[in-house]
């Protein structure tokens, strides 16, 4: 009896590797494959131009004081500038602007070299760059699913250039 333990003591790591080795991964290569998150996701808020109507309202309400309003040249009224190196992902903004001139997407690489480039000035707000053009290595896109504890991966986009 206690040899039959003994072996399968030796066996059973064998075959918990064996069952890994040949299971798809867990993981995802990013940035060559990014996973999207599900709609409503906090990342990086962004302005619609035409609709700000320079209330100041989402400069009074951020907590983080990460919101300016700065006046542009020809412009009648002032825009939100965002300092994203305070922000704090809240959506506070975007929930009270009354407008819905902020929104926020799902893009979340905002990393930069220099600090003051974490300072969006209404018009970067105003122009969103497309997370192709942050991964310039990105192939695929992808969304997980968990059922029944199992992960699985559905492909949305493949680009298609760099297949
Ligand atoms: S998301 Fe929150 S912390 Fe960031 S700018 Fe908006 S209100 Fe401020
Ligand atoms: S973004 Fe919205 S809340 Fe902020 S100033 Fe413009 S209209 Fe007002």
């Amino acid at each position: 009896m206690s040899v039959i333990r003994f072996l399968r003591g030796i066996i059973k790591p064998y075959i918990i590797v064996f069952k890994h080795a040949i299971s798809k991964p867990h993981t995802i290569k990013y940035p060559y494959e990014r996973l999207m998150f599900s709609d409503g996701y906090r990342g990086r808020i962004s302005l619609r131009f035409e609709k700000c109507i320079g209330c100041g309202l989402c400069s009074r309400t951020c907590p983080n004081r990460a919101i300016e309003m700065v006046e542009i040249e020809g412009e009648k009224h002032s825009f939100p500038q965002i300092n994203f190196g305070r922000c704090s992902f809240c959506c506070l903004c975007v929930d009270v602007c009354p407008r819905g001139a902020l929104f926020s997407d799902e893009v979340v690489e905002l990393s930069v070299i220099k600090r003051d480039d974490l300072i969006y000035h209404p018009y970067k707000l105003s122009n969103p760059q497309p997370l192709e053009s942050i991964l310039k290595d990105l192939k695929k896109t992808i969304t997980v699913q968990i059922e029944d504890g199992r992960l699985s991966y559905t492909l949305l986009r493949r680009r298609e250039e760099n297949v």
